[in-house]
């Protein structure tokens, strides 16, 4: 059963559609820009991983002209990324130079990312001896060094992509965790007796008790465990982790893991260790931040104690219990086990599931207060009379949003929510700079997990437009006059203007564009809300309109130009997207998880 996945979401489907959409179009670019190496080296691991795990230590060569391959193609991937990114740059007008200048970043070697092969796989320069980065990653691939800085990308990217899917990081140990082994000569008298070693050579299904012929060796998996592997992968991405070999850890892995879908080449073994006898989430690719580990052992955690769900020890076979002091007859010797239903593994998949609703439960909560943070809003006439206007969804959404909701004006309100200019507040807002919007400002901020340019939801004037628009407007001209001013400061933010009138007027842009040559001439202009009410002391209403299609088809593009913006400008694209994308599955996954606890 799937926590996460397959659940259609609670409420307004259509609304959490649309955001999907959003998120996965910003996903895209940002992913695009971020993955660069992050899928080369564990694409070709996964594409080489047979032979890279069971490889013997003569075969290096091949893996070397292998690994000269995959450089090869990870530069030309590369220089691809970096084509798609300068595009992305260059349509920008007032480029943002702190979000490109990371993506130029990329391009420059020393310090090299990383060595595969012996060769950066940036710039193929061949690694000097005293020019050892980072950390070498044998499990993923051999001869796959990466340095400090590839390895945060790595990490940052890879927690981006975890946290969309609504995954953390779970590290398993093996031993006494999630199975127990002997070896053949360390088998008791009783359990030779109850024939366990011919119990383990039979081929039935759903068997537990295994012959590890190669190595001389039982292993008994623990009850429940591939349930709980079935379980836990929903959410979590999943590691072994172990103090043995490398030949015994991948041979488990496949007990384990038959069909190789929860592991894959992330299996760690003592090889991999940076520090002996410790094992550290240094070789591991996964975010620490949400790592999770499983294990029997503290010792070995020394430097991340923090992450450790300590398990209970499971002693299946006699040695393992002579091997730590219990004189007690073992389970195999008594032919018992632990329960399925409330052994430990299921006992401690209740605490995963836990953890990880509150996790997610928690990171949403924090990033919708950020989408309005610093919005102090006023709503005038939007409500309707004789209602308490703390009660209206609206301003309940505004709140969950981060904004603060007031009655009054005063100088601290930023904005005022309104459903025409004619009110006393709207008008306090026009001649107060501050900004004038739509109801639907909040619903779009709520929807995109981002707060919107304000002129995209302008406030409409009280009456129909065309007949009384120059009027009314050479009116408010001088108003106006100064309020272009201090929109012209908001520079960018005002290029785009309502996306929501842009799909309306697509089709009229052209038209508007051959209608109005100021329009056309007029790029500083049309990027100003002020502007159409400055122009009108000439005009009629028919060449505003034509002057807002025009801006509105030139938004459109500049729109696609911020997104790709906000997308290299990760680290806030990256928060809302994937927080968002989980907000949108919250409500059933959390259903599915209380009532799996029973809570
Ligand atoms: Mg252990
Ligand atoms: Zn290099």
């Amino acid at each position: 059963m799937s926590l996460a996945a397959e659940s259609p979401s609670p409420s307004s489907p259509s609304s959490s559609s649309d955001f999907a959409a959003l998120l996965d179009a910003e996903l895209e670019l940002t992913s695009t820009a971020d993955s660069v190496s992050v899928g080369d080296p564990s694409a070709s691991a996964a594409s080489n991983d047979e032979e890279c795990g069971y490889e013997e230590e003569e075969e290096d060569d091949v893996v070397v002209a292998a690994g000269e391959e995959d450089t090869l193609s990870c530069i030309k991937r590369r220089r691809v990324e970096n084509q798609h990114q300068d595009r992305g740059t260059a349509m920008r007008p007032d480029d943002d130079a702190i979000g490109s200048s990371k993506d130029v970043q990329i391009e420059v070697c020393p310090p090299h990312p990383g060595f595969f092969g012996g060769l950066c796989f940036r710039c193929g320069k061949r690694q000097d001896e005293e020019d050892v980065p980072g950390v070498a990653f044998g499990y993923i691939h051999k001869g796959l060094r990466l340095g400090a800085s590839e390895i945060d990308r790595i990490r940052g990217a890879d927690l981006k992509n975890l946290l969309r899917e609504r995954k953390l990081v779970l590290i398993l140990d093996l031993d006494h965790t999630l199975i127990n082994s002997t070896k053949l000569f360390d088998l008791s008298n009783a359990e030779i007796e109850l024939g366990i070693q011919s119990a383990a050579s039979k081929d039935v299904p759903d068997r537990n008790l295994f012959t590890l012929d190669t190595m001389q060796m039982l292993t008994k998996l623990r009850p429940f465990v591939r349930n709980f592997l079935i379980e836990a992968s929903n959410m979590f991405e999943m590691y072994i982790y172990t103090m043995g070999d490398k030949a015994y850890a991948i041979e488990i892995a496949k007990l384990l893991d038959p069909d190789n879908v929860y592991f894959g080449s992330k299996v760690i073994s003592n090889s991999d260790c940076t520090q002996q006898h410790q094992k550290g989430l240094d070789v591991v690719l996964g975010a620490e931040s949400v790592a999770v580990i499983l294990d029997d052992t503290e010792y070995v955690w020394q430097k991340h104690k923090e992450n450790l769900i300590l398990m209970e020890r499971y002693h299946y076979f006699a040695s393992s219990c002579r091997q730590f002091g219990f004189g007690v007859r073992s389970l195999s010797e008594s032919m018992q086990d632990e329960r399925e239903n409330d052994g430990a593994l299921a006992t401690i998949l209740d605490v995963l599931r836990r953890l990880h609703r509150i996790f997610f439960d928690s990171v949403i909560k924090r990033v919708r207060q950020e989408v309005l943070e610093g919005c102090k809003l006023v709503f005038t006439r939007v409500f309707p009379l004789h209602h308490r206007p703390q009660d209206q969804m609206l301003w309940k959404m505004a709140e969950q949003l981060g904004a603060v909701c007031c009655t009054d004006v005063d100088s601290t309100v930023t904005h005022v929510i309104a459903l025409d200019l004619g009110t006393e507040k709207a008008r306090w807002a026009v001649k107060n700079n501050k900004f004038l919007v739509h109801p639907r400002w909040i619903e779009a901020a709520n929807f995109r997990w981002h707060r919107q340019q304000e002129d995209d939801f302008p406030v409409a004037p009280p009456r129909e437009k065309s007949k009384e628009n120059s009027a009314s407007t050479k009116e408010k001209g001088k108003e106006n006059v100064a309020d272009a001013a201090s929109t012209k400061k908001k520079g960018k933010e005002t290029a785009a203007s309502a996306k929501e009138n842009g799909k309306e007027n697509a089709a009229d842009a052209a038209r508007a564009k051959e209608r109005s040559k100021e329009n056309a001439d007029d790029d500083a202009g049309a990027k100003e809300k002020g502007k159409e009410n400055a122009d009108d002391d000439a005009g009629a209403g028919a060449k505003e309109k034509g002057k807002e299609n025009a801006a509105d088809a030139a938004s459109k593009k500049e729109r696609s130009k911020e997104n790709a913006d906000d997308a290299a400008n990760t680290k806030k694209a990256k928060k809302i997207a994937d927080n968002g994308v989980n907000a949108n599955k919250i409500g059933t996954s959390d259903a599915a998880a209380s009532g799996a606890t029973g809570s």
